[in-house]
Protein backbone atom coordinates (compact mmCIF):
# COMPACT_ATOMS: atom_id res chain seq x y z
CA UNK A 1 0.00 0.00 0.00
CA UNK A 2 1.42 3.25 -1.10
CA UNK A 3 1.70 6.31 1.91
CA UNK A 4 -1.33 8.02 -0.53
CA UNK A 5 -3.48 5.15 0.14
CA UNK A 6 -2.99 4.75 3.50
CA UNK A 7 -3.37 8.14 4.39
CA UNK A 8 -6.67 8.42 2.42
CA UNK A 9 -7.89 5.17 4.60
CA UNK A 10 -6.52 7.04 7.81
CA UNK A 11 -8.48 9.74 6.67
CA UNK A 12 -11.74 7.56 7.10
CA UNK A 13 -11.10 6.47 10.30
CA UNK A 14 -10.19 9.62 11.44
CA UNK A 15 -13.69 10.87 10.03
CA UNK A 16 -15.54 8.09 12.29
CA UNK A 17 -13.42 9.08 14.72
CA UNK A 18 -15.18 12.77 14.41
CA UNK A 19 -18.56 11.87 14.10
CA UNK A 20 -18.39 9.44 17.68
CA UNK A 21 -16.79 12.39 19.05
CA UNK A 22 -19.89 14.54 18.13
CA UNK A 23 -22.16 11.63 19.01
CA UNK A 24 -20.49 10.95 22.34
CA UNK A 25 -20.46 14.81 23.47
CA UNK A 26 -23.97 14.86 22.96
CA UNK A 27 -24.73 13.16 26.09
CA UNK A 28 -23.64 14.20 29.30
CA UNK A 29 -22.50 10.34 30.31
CA UNK A 30 -20.51 9.73 27.46
CA UNK A 31 -18.85 13.41 26.98
CA UNK A 32 -15.72 11.65 27.85
CA UNK A 33 -15.11 9.20 25.81
CA UNK A 34 -16.69 11.54 23.22
CA UNK A 35 -13.79 13.68 23.51
CA UNK A 36 -10.99 11.01 23.68
CA UNK A 37 -12.70 10.26 20.05
CA UNK A 38 -12.27 13.57 18.99
CA UNK A 39 -8.37 13.46 20.28
CA UNK A 40 -7.88 10.23 18.64
CA UNK A 41 -9.23 10.80 15.30
CA UNK A 42 -7.20 14.33 14.71
CA UNK A 43 -3.80 12.89 16.01
CA UNK A 44 -4.38 10.22 13.45
CA UNK A 45 -5.22 13.10 10.60
CA UNK A 46 -2.14 14.84 11.65
CA UNK A 47 0.20 11.75 11.48
CA UNK A 48 -1.41 10.90 7.75
CA UNK A 49 -0.88 14.46 6.57
CA UNK A 50 2.36 15.17 7.73
CA UNK A 51 3.62 11.30 6.45
CA UNK A 52 1.76 12.58 2.91
CA UNK A 53 3.72 15.88 3.00
CA UNK A 54 7.41 14.22 4.11
CA UNK A 55 6.49 11.39 1.07
CA UNK A 56 5.09 13.60 -1.37
CA UNK A 57 7.89 16.06 -3.39
CA UNK A 58 8.24 18.91 -0.17
CA UNK A 59 11.36 20.82 0.15
CA UNK A 60 13.73 20.70 2.89
CA UNK A 61 12.34 23.92 3.76
CA UNK A 62 9.25 23.59 3.56
CA UNK A 63 9.51 20.46 5.87
CA UNK A 64 11.25 22.53 8.59
CA UNK A 65 8.67 24.77 8.42
CA UNK A 66 6.40 22.22 8.89
CA UNK A 67 7.91 20.52 11.57
CA UNK A 68 8.60 24.07 13.28
CA UNK A 69 4.88 25.26 13.16
CA UNK A 70 3.46 21.55 14.28
CA UNK A 71 5.75 21.73 17.15
CA UNK A 72 4.87 25.59 18.21
CA UNK A 73 1.21 24.86 17.63
CA UNK A 74 1.09 21.75 19.86
CA UNK A 75 2.99 23.62 22.39
CA UNK A 76 0.96 26.80 22.58
CA UNK A 77 -1.93 25.18 22.61
CA UNK A 78 -1.36 22.56 25.00
CA UNK A 79 0.13 26.08 27.70
CA UNK A 80 -3.26 27.44 26.91
CA UNK A 81 -5.70 24.55 26.96
CA UNK A 82 -3.66 23.70 30.49
CA UNK A 83 -3.81 27.45 32.00
CA UNK A 84 -7.06 28.75 30.59
CA UNK A 85 -10.00 29.15 32.95
CA UNK A 86 -13.44 27.70 32.98
CA UNK A 87 -14.44 31.40 32.67
CA UNK A 88 -12.14 32.64 30.13
CA UNK A 89 -12.92 29.14 27.69
CA UNK A 90 -15.45 31.39 25.32
CA UNK A 91 -13.12 33.80 24.41
CA UNK A 92 -10.58 31.24 23.65
CA UNK A 93 -12.96 29.49 21.23
CA UNK A 94 -13.47 33.08 19.60
CA UNK A 95 -9.89 33.26 18.88
CA UNK A 96 -9.41 29.70 17.75
CA UNK A 97 -12.34 30.34 15.40
CA UNK A 98 -10.59 33.55 14.34
CA UNK A 99 -7.39 30.77 13.83
CA UNK A 100 -9.27 28.82 11.44
CA UNK A 101 -10.86 31.88 9.11
CA UNK A 102 -7.48 33.13 8.88
CA UNK A 103 -5.95 29.42 8.07
CA UNK A 104 -8.68 29.50 5.12
CA UNK A 105 -7.71 33.05 3.85
CA UNK A 106 -4.63 32.19 3.23
CA UNK A 107 -5.09 29.06 1.33
CA UNK A 108 -7.29 31.25 -0.65
CA UNK A 109 -5.01 33.85 -1.61
CA UNK A 110 -1.91 30.86 -1.70
CA UNK A 111 -4.60 28.66 -4.38
CA UNK A 112 -4.85 32.50 -6.59
CA UNK A 113 -1.11 33.18 -6.19
CA UNK A 114 -0.31 29.60 -7.95
CA UNK A 115 -2.94 29.02 -10.25
CA UNK A 116 -5.22 32.27 -11.78
CA UNK A 117 -1.54 34.26 -11.28
CA UNK A 118 0.43 31.92 -12.86
CA UNK A 119 -0.42 32.06 -16.38
CA UNK A 120 1.29 29.11 -18.27
CA UNK A 121 1.91 27.50 -14.95
CA UNK A 122 1.63 23.52 -14.98
CA UNK A 123 -1.37 23.83 -12.68
CA UNK A 124 -3.52 26.74 -14.29
CA UNK A 125 -3.04 24.52 -17.78
CA UNK A 126 -4.28 21.28 -16.45
CA UNK A 127 -7.14 22.84 -14.84
CA UNK A 128 -8.04 24.89 -18.25
CA UNK A 129 -8.04 21.36 -20.24
CA UNK A 130 -10.10 19.63 -17.38
CA UNK A 131 -12.62 22.64 -18.10
CA UNK A 132 -11.88 23.11 -14.20
CA UNK A 133 -10.40 26.69 -13.88
CA UNK A 134 -14.02 28.57 -13.01
CA UNK A 135 -14.60 25.88 -10.17
CA UNK A 136 -11.28 26.82 -8.58
CA UNK A 137 -11.76 30.34 -8.95
CA UNK A 138 -14.93 30.48 -7.19
CA UNK A 139 -13.56 28.05 -4.32
CA UNK A 140 -10.61 30.74 -4.14
CA UNK A 141 -13.09 33.38 -3.69
CA UNK A 142 -15.85 31.76 -1.74
CA UNK A 143 -13.10 30.67 0.79
CA UNK A 144 -11.19 33.53 0.99
CA UNK A 145 -15.13 35.31 1.87
CA UNK A 146 -16.04 33.02 4.23
CA UNK A 147 -12.62 32.47 5.91
CA UNK A 148 -11.88 36.51 6.48
CA UNK A 149 -15.83 37.10 7.70
CA UNK A 150 -14.88 34.16 10.22
CA UNK A 151 -11.59 35.68 11.03
CA UNK A 152 -12.78 39.38 11.89
CA UNK A 153 -15.84 37.86 13.68
CA UNK A 154 -14.27 36.16 15.80
CA UNK A 155 -11.90 38.48 16.86
CA UNK A 156 -14.77 40.91 17.62
CA UNK A 157 -16.20 38.29 19.81
CA UNK A 158 -13.02 37.84 20.95
CA UNK A 159 -13.09 41.44 22.53
CA UNK A 160 -16.53 41.37 23.30
CA UNK A 161 -16.15 38.13 25.70
CA UNK A 162 -13.15 39.07 27.08
CA UNK A 163 -14.77 42.71 27.73
CA UNK A 164 -11.81 44.44 26.02
CA UNK A 165 -14.72 46.32 23.95
CA UNK A 166 -18.35 47.08 24.99
CA UNK A 167 -20.67 44.25 24.57
CA UNK A 168 -23.45 46.76 23.57
CA UNK A 169 -24.55 46.61 19.69
CA UNK A 170 -22.99 49.19 17.53
CA UNK A 171 -25.66 50.73 15.69
CA UNK A 172 -24.80 52.00 12.54
CA UNK A 173 -27.38 53.44 10.43
CA UNK A 174 -29.24 51.63 7.66
CA UNK A 175 -26.83 48.29 9.18
CA UNK A 176 -29.17 45.97 7.61
CA UNK A 177 -29.04 47.67 4.10
CA UNK A 178 -24.75 47.54 4.67
CA UNK A 179 -25.01 43.43 5.21
CA UNK A 180 -27.29 42.74 2.20
CA UNK A 181 -25.42 45.59 0.46
CA UNK A 182 -22.14 43.34 1.21
CA UNK A 183 -23.84 40.48 0.40
CA UNK A 184 -24.57 41.16 -3.38
CA UNK A 185 -21.64 42.40 -3.90
CA UNK A 186 -19.71 39.48 -2.98
CA UNK A 187 -22.17 37.47 -5.36
CA UNK A 188 -21.27 40.05 -8.19
CA UNK A 189 -17.83 40.15 -7.43
CA UNK A 190 -17.53 36.38 -7.00
CA UNK A 191 -19.19 36.11 -10.62
CA UNK A 192 -16.74 38.61 -11.90
CA UNK A 193 -13.72 36.59 -10.74
CA UNK A 194 -14.79 33.10 -12.00
CA UNK A 195 -15.37 35.16 -15.24
CA UNK A 196 -12.16 36.95 -15.20
CA UNK A 197 -10.12 36.70 -11.86
CA UNK A 198 -7.37 39.16 -10.92
CA UNK A 199 -5.56 40.51 -8.25
CA UNK A 200 -7.55 43.48 -7.15
CA UNK A 201 -10.50 41.76 -6.96
CA UNK A 202 -9.76 39.73 -4.74
CA UNK A 203 -8.18 42.34 -2.25
CA UNK A 204 -11.67 43.95 -2.73
CA UNK A 205 -13.60 40.25 -2.08
CA UNK A 206 -10.72 40.62 1.00
CA UNK A 207 -11.63 44.00 2.96
CA UNK A 208 -14.99 43.60 1.62
CA UNK A 209 -15.19 40.31 4.25
CA UNK A 210 -12.97 41.78 6.60
CA UNK A 211 -15.46 44.78 6.99
CA UNK A 212 -18.56 42.33 6.78
CA UNK A 213 -17.19 40.48 9.59
CA UNK A 214 -16.57 42.93 11.93
CA UNK A 215 -20.10 44.89 10.91
CA UNK A 216 -21.85 41.40 11.71
CA UNK A 217 -20.44 40.81 15.44
CA UNK A 218 -20.34 44.88 16.13
CA UNK A 219 -23.99 45.01 15.66
CA UNK A 220 -24.84 42.11 17.76
CA UNK A 221 -25.73 42.83 21.08
CA UNK A 222 -25.06 41.14 24.42
CA UNK A 223 -27.55 38.96 25.25
CA UNK A 224 -26.81 37.58 21.88
CA UNK A 225 -23.61 36.71 21.91
CA UNK A 226 -24.36 33.10 22.91
CA UNK A 227 -25.97 32.60 19.13
CA UNK A 228 -22.78 34.59 18.04
CA UNK A 229 -20.26 31.91 19.64
CA UNK A 230 -22.44 28.99 17.99
CA UNK A 231 -22.19 31.16 14.69
CA UNK A 232 -18.86 31.70 14.30
CA UNK A 233 -18.18 28.07 15.35
CA UNK A 234 -20.31 27.54 12.23
CA UNK A 235 -18.67 29.99 9.82
CA UNK A 236 -15.22 28.31 10.82
CA UNK A 237 -16.15 24.65 9.67
CA UNK A 238 -17.42 25.95 6.29
CA UNK A 239 -14.68 28.35 6.17
CA UNK A 240 -12.23 24.72 6.78
CA UNK A 241 -14.25 23.22 4.32
CA UNK A 242 -14.01 25.66 1.52
CA UNK A 243 -9.93 25.28 2.49
CA UNK A 244 -10.57 21.33 2.13
CA UNK A 245 -12.00 21.89 -1.61
CA UNK A 246 -8.94 24.00 -2.83
CA UNK A 247 -6.40 21.55 -1.02
CA UNK A 248 -7.95 18.62 -2.33
CA UNK A 249 -8.38 17.31 0.87
CA UNK A 250 -11.01 15.06 1.53
CA UNK A 251 -10.81 14.97 5.63
CA UNK A 252 -10.68 18.21 6.04
CA UNK A 253 -14.25 18.97 3.62
CA UNK A 254 -15.52 16.50 5.72
CA UNK A 255 -14.26 17.74 9.04
CA UNK A 256 -15.45 21.20 8.02
CA UNK A 257 -19.02 20.34 7.03
CA UNK A 258 -19.22 18.31 10.43
CA UNK A 259 -18.33 21.78 12.15
CA UNK A 260 -20.40 23.76 10.08
CA UNK A 261 -23.40 21.99 10.40
CA UNK A 262 -23.10 21.19 14.09
CA UNK A 263 -21.95 24.76 14.75
CA UNK A 264 -25.57 25.36 12.57
CA UNK A 265 -27.65 23.04 14.62
CA UNK A 266 -26.54 24.64 18.00
CA UNK A 267 -27.18 28.35 16.36
CA UNK A 268 -31.09 26.73 15.60
CA UNK A 269 -31.18 25.92 19.30
CA UNK A 270 -30.16 28.80 20.83
CA UNK A 271 -32.06 30.74 19.21
CA UNK A 272 -34.97 28.76 20.35
CA UNK A 273 -33.35 28.85 23.80
CA UNK A 274 -33.88 32.93 23.20
CA UNK A 275 -36.93 32.60 21.36
CA UNK A 276 -35.09 34.57 18.72
CA UNK A 277 -35.23 34.41 14.90
CA UNK A 278 -31.93 33.34 13.62
CA UNK A 279 -32.29 36.79 10.94
CA UNK A 280 -33.30 39.10 13.55
CA UNK A 281 -30.07 37.86 16.21
CA UNK A 282 -27.96 38.74 12.62
CA UNK A 283 -29.62 42.08 11.70
CA UNK A 284 -28.32 42.62 15.67
CA UNK A 285 -30.23 45.09 18.36
CA UNK A 286 -31.16 42.66 20.93
CA UNK A 287 -29.25 44.16 24.63
CA UNK A 288 -28.76 47.32 23.96
CA UNK A 289 -28.80 48.98 27.04
CA UNK A 290 -31.97 48.79 29.24
CA UNK A 291 -34.39 51.93 28.51
CA UNK A 292 -37.32 53.12 30.30
CA UNK A 293 -37.00 49.55 32.16
CA UNK A 294 -33.78 50.46 33.76
CA UNK A 295 -34.71 53.71 35.61
CA UNK A 296 -37.56 51.93 37.29
CA UNK A 297 -37.91 52.18 41.01
CA UNK A 298 -38.33 48.73 42.01
CA UNK A 299 -37.83 49.46 45.89
CA UNK A 300 -36.27 47.98 48.34
CA UNK A 301 -34.43 44.44 47.96
CA UNK A 302 -34.09 42.32 51.56
CA UNK A 303 -30.60 40.73 52.45
CA UNK A 304 -30.38 36.74 54.25
CA UNK A 305 -27.29 35.28 56.13
CA UNK A 306 -25.29 32.02 55.50
CA UNK A 307 -27.02 30.66 58.78
CA UNK A 308 -30.46 31.96 57.54
CA UNK A 309 -29.99 30.16 54.61
CA UNK A 310 -28.58 27.18 56.57
CA UNK A 311 -32.07 27.18 58.25
CA UNK A 312 -34.18 27.12 55.02
CA UNK A 313 -32.51 24.74 53.58
CA UNK A 314 -32.76 22.33 56.19
CA UNK A 315 -36.22 22.78 57.13
CA UNK A 316 -37.34 22.63 53.08
CA UNK A 317 -38.90 19.59 51.19
CA UNK A 318 -37.37 20.63 47.93
CA UNK A 319 -35.14 22.71 46.82
CA UNK A 320 -33.83 23.90 43.18
CA UNK A 321 -30.29 25.03 42.51
CA UNK A 322 -30.04 27.24 39.14
CA UNK A 323 -26.46 27.93 38.62
CA UNK A 324 -25.21 30.93 36.55
CA UNK A 325 -22.02 32.60 35.34
CA UNK A 326 -21.14 33.77 38.71
CA UNK A 327 -20.92 29.80 39.78
CA UNK A 328 -18.50 29.67 37.19
CA UNK A 329 -16.14 32.71 38.33
CA UNK A 330 -16.52 31.93 41.86
CA UNK A 331 -15.94 27.90 41.26
CA UNK A 332 -18.29 26.85 43.73
CA UNK A 333 -19.65 23.86 41.70
CA UNK A 334 -17.54 21.69 44.57
CA UNK A 335 -18.96 23.00 47.58
CA UNK A 336 -22.31 23.20 46.03
CA UNK A 337 -22.39 19.44 44.84
CA UNK A 338 -21.13 18.64 48.61
CA UNK A 339 -24.21 20.97 49.84
CA UNK A 340 -26.49 18.93 47.82
CA UNK A 341 -25.18 15.30 49.07
CA UNK A 342 -25.42 16.47 52.33
CA UNK A 343 -29.06 18.38 51.83
CA UNK A 344 -30.35 14.61 50.03
CA UNK A 345 -28.73 12.14 52.82
CA UNK A 346 -31.25 14.29 54.89
CA UNK A 347 -34.14 13.51 53.06
CA UNK A 348 -34.40 16.74 50.79
CA UNK A 349 -35.03 16.61 47.04
CA UNK A 350 -32.49 18.79 45.55
CA UNK A 351 -32.63 19.07 41.60
CA UNK A 352 -30.97 21.58 38.89
CA UNK A 353 -32.63 23.98 36.32
CA UNK A 354 -30.26 24.42 33.82
CA UNK A 355 -30.93 27.74 31.51
CA UNK A 356 -29.78 26.68 27.55
CA UNK A 357 -27.64 29.83 27.67
CA UNK A 358 -26.34 30.18 31.26
CA UNK A 359 -22.67 30.87 31.78
CA UNK A 360 -21.15 32.07 28.82
CA UNK A 361 -20.85 29.08 26.71
CA UNK A 362 -23.61 26.60 25.06
CA UNK A 363 -23.35 24.07 27.89
CA UNK A 364 -20.97 25.78 30.51
CA UNK A 365 -23.23 24.77 33.34
CA UNK A 366 -23.35 20.84 32.59
CA UNK A 367 -19.32 20.94 32.00
CA UNK A 368 -19.07 22.16 35.65
CA UNK A 369 -21.64 20.38 37.52
CA UNK A 370 -20.40 16.97 35.90
CA UNK A 371 -16.79 18.13 37.12
CA UNK A 372 -18.00 17.83 40.81
CA UNK A 373 -19.98 14.94 40.20
CA UNK A 374 -23.30 16.09 40.54
CA UNK A 375 -25.37 12.84 39.72
CA UNK A 376 -26.71 13.72 35.75
CA UNK A 377 -30.56 12.86 36.43
CA UNK A 378 -31.37 15.34 39.19
CA UNK A 379 -29.74 18.04 36.52
CA UNK A 380 -32.81 18.87 34.37
CA UNK A 381 -33.00 21.29 31.51
CA UNK A 382 -35.44 24.47 31.71
CA UNK A 383 -38.17 22.91 29.72
CA UNK A 384 -38.22 20.31 31.92
CA UNK A 385 -38.34 21.86 35.00
CA UNK A 386 -39.86 25.19 34.63
CA UNK A 387 -43.39 24.28 35.48
CA UNK A 388 -42.29 22.80 39.12
CA UNK A 389 -41.19 26.12 40.52
CA UNK A 390 -44.46 26.81 41.73
CA UNK A 391 -44.43 24.39 45.04
CA UNK A 392 -40.82 24.36 45.39
CA UNK A 393 -39.59 25.39 49.20
CA UNK A 394 -36.70 27.21 48.23
CA UNK A 395 -34.42 28.18 45.28
CA UNK A 396 -30.65 29.15 45.19
CA UNK A 397 -29.55 31.15 42.27
CA UNK A 398 -26.35 30.90 42.06
CA UNK A 399 -24.71 33.41 40.57
CA UNK A 400 -27.29 33.57 37.46
CA UNK A 401 -29.04 36.75 36.92
CA UNK A 402 -30.49 37.39 33.22
CA UNK A 403 -31.81 33.46 33.07
CA UNK A 404 -34.16 34.27 35.87
CA UNK A 405 -34.91 37.85 34.87
CA UNK A 406 -38.86 37.96 35.38
CA UNK A 407 -39.10 41.28 33.63
CA UNK A 408 -38.31 39.22 30.05
CA UNK A 409 -41.72 37.85 30.89
CA UNK A 410 -43.43 40.79 32.23
CA UNK A 411 -42.07 43.72 30.84
CA UNK A 412 -42.08 44.60 27.05
CA UNK A 413 -39.81 47.25 27.05
CA UNK A 414 -36.67 44.83 28.14
CA UNK A 415 -34.23 44.57 26.25
CA UNK A 416 -34.35 40.71 26.80
CA UNK A 417 -38.37 40.70 26.05
CA UNK A 418 -39.33 37.47 24.98
CA UNK A 419 -36.21 35.56 26.24
CA UNK A 420 -37.71 32.30 27.95
CA UNK A 421 -36.23 32.58 31.94
CA UNK A 422 -36.18 30.18 34.72
CA UNK A 423 -39.67 30.97 36.69
CA UNK A 424 -37.82 30.72 39.77
CA UNK A 425 -40.15 33.08 41.73
CA UNK A 426 -42.91 31.18 41.64
CA UNK A 427 -41.08 28.81 44.57
CA UNK A 428 -42.00 30.14 48.22
CA UNK A 429 -38.67 31.39 48.71
CA UNK A 430 -35.56 32.12 46.28
CA UNK A 431 -32.05 33.28 47.63
CA UNK A 432 -29.92 34.84 45.20
CA UNK A 433 -26.18 34.53 45.53
CA UNK A 434 -24.03 37.46 44.20
CA UNK A 435 -21.78 40.04 45.54
CA UNK A 436 -23.93 43.01 44.38
CA UNK A 437 -26.95 44.48 43.01
CA UNK A 438 -25.18 45.09 39.33
CA UNK A 439 -26.81 43.71 36.28
CA UNK A 440 -25.77 40.52 34.45
CA UNK A 441 -24.43 40.02 31.02
CA UNK A 442 -27.27 42.01 29.15
CA UNK A 443 -27.02 45.14 31.45
CA UNK A 444 -30.66 44.66 32.24
CA UNK A 445 -31.97 45.69 36.15
CA UNK A 446 -33.34 42.32 37.69
CA UNK A 447 -37.00 43.09 39.38
CA UNK A 448 -36.70 39.51 40.82
CA UNK A 449 -34.30 41.05 43.00
CA UNK A 450 -37.24 43.43 44.78
CA UNK A 451 -39.85 40.55 45.36
CA UNK A 452 -41.13 39.94 48.71
CA UNK A 453 -40.06 36.20 48.14
CA UNK A 454 -36.87 36.85 47.14
CA UNK A 455 -33.62 37.51 49.50
CA UNK A 456 -29.89 38.44 48.67
CA UNK A 457 -27.10 36.73 50.35
CA UNK A 458 -24.11 38.68 49.16
CA UNK A 459 -20.69 37.53 48.47
CA UNK A 460 -18.31 35.13 46.24
CA UNK A 461 -20.85 32.56 45.85
CA UNK A 462 -18.09 29.96 46.69
CA UNK A 463 -17.42 31.11 50.21
CA UNK A 464 -21.25 31.69 50.70
CA UNK A 465 -21.66 27.72 49.97
CA UNK A 466 -18.93 27.21 51.71
CA UNK A 467 -20.53 28.92 55.06
CA UNK A 468 -23.38 27.16 54.19
CA UNK A 469 -22.01 23.81 54.09
CA UNK A 470 -21.16 24.81 57.56
CA UNK A 471 -23.82 25.87 59.14
CA UNK A 472 -25.62 22.83 57.74
CA UNK A 473 -23.40 20.66 59.48
CA UNK A 474 -23.66 22.05 62.26
CA UNK A 475 -26.85 22.13 62.69
CA UNK A 476 -29.07 18.68 63.94
CA UNK A 477 -30.10 16.38 61.32
CA UNK A 478 -33.85 16.35 60.27
CA UNK A 479 -35.90 13.56 60.10
CA UNK A 480 -34.19 11.01 57.78
CA UNK A 481 -36.44 9.63 55.67
CA UNK A 482 -38.79 12.72 54.97
P1 LIG B 1 -25.29 36.71 34.07
O1 LIG B 1 -24.06 36.96 33.30
O2 LIG B 1 -26.54 37.34 33.67
O3 LIG B 1 -25.04 37.11 35.60
C1 LIG B 1 -24.04 36.51 36.35
C2 LIG B 1 -24.08 37.10 37.74
O4 LIG B 1 -23.09 36.43 38.51
C3 LIG B 1 -23.76 38.58 37.78
O5 LIG B 1 -24.91 39.33 38.02
C4 LIG B 1 -22.72 38.72 38.90
O6 LIG B 1 -23.20 39.65 39.86
C5 LIG B 1 -22.66 37.33 39.53
N1 LIG B 1 -21.29 36.95 39.89
C6 LIG B 1 -20.16 37.14 39.21
N2 LIG B 1 -19.12 36.66 39.89
C7 LIG B 1 -19.59 36.14 41.05
C8 LIG B 1 -19.01 35.51 42.16
N3 LIG B 1 -17.68 35.31 42.25
N4 LIG B 1 -19.81 35.11 43.17
C9 LIG B 1 -21.15 35.33 43.12
N5 LIG B 1 -21.76 35.92 42.08
C10 LIG B 1 -20.99 36.33 41.05
O7 LIG B 1 -25.42 35.12 34.19
P2 LIG B 1 -26.45 34.07 33.60
O8 LIG B 1 -25.69 32.79 33.60
O9 LIG B 1 -27.75 34.15 34.31
O10 LIG B 1 -26.73 34.51 32.11
C11 LIG B 1 -25.80 34.34 31.06
C12 LIG B 1 -25.73 35.59 30.22
O11 LIG B 1 -24.58 35.49 29.39
C13 LIG B 1 -26.95 35.74 29.30
O12 LIG B 1 -27.24 37.09 29.10
C14 LIG B 1 -26.43 35.10 28.01
O13 LIG B 1 -27.13 35.59 26.89
C15 LIG B 1 -24.99 35.59 28.02
N6 LIG B 1 -24.06 34.76 27.24
C16 LIG B 1 -24.18 33.40 27.24
C17 LIG B 1 -23.36 32.62 26.45
C18 LIG B 1 -23.58 31.13 26.38
O14 LIG B 1 -23.24 30.53 25.37
N7 LIG B 1 -24.11 30.53 27.43
C19 LIG B 1 -22.27 33.23 25.61
C20 LIG B 1 -22.17 34.67 25.78
C21 LIG B 1 -23.06 35.39 26.55
P3 LIG B 1 -22.15 40.44 40.80
O15 LIG B 1 -21.20 41.10 39.90
O16 LIG B 1 -23.03 41.36 41.58
O17 LIG B 1 -21.51 39.39 41.68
Amino acid sequence: MTVETSAQAAYIVAALLFILALAGLSKHETARLGNSFGVAGMAVALVATVALAITSDISGLGLALLLVATLAGAAIGLYRARKVEMTGMPELIALLHSFVGLAAVLVGWNGYLHVEASPGGEEITLLTVEGMLGIHSAEVVIGVFIGAVTFTGSIVAFLKLSARIKSSPLMLPGKNLLNVGALVAFVALTAWFVIAPSLWLLIVVTILALLLGWHLVASIGGGDMPVVVSMLNSYSGWAAAAAGFLLENDLLIVTGALVGSSGAYLSYIMCKAMNRSFLSVIAGGFGIEAGPASDKDYGEHREINAEGVADLLTSADSVIITPGYGMAVAQAQHGVAELTRVLRDRGVTVRFGIHPVAGRLPGHMNVLLAEARVPYDIVLEMDEINDDFAGTSVVLVIGANDTVNPAAMDDPASPIAGMPVLKVWEADQVIVFKRSMASGYAGVQNPLFFRDNCAMLFGDAKDRVDDILRAVSASAPAVAGR
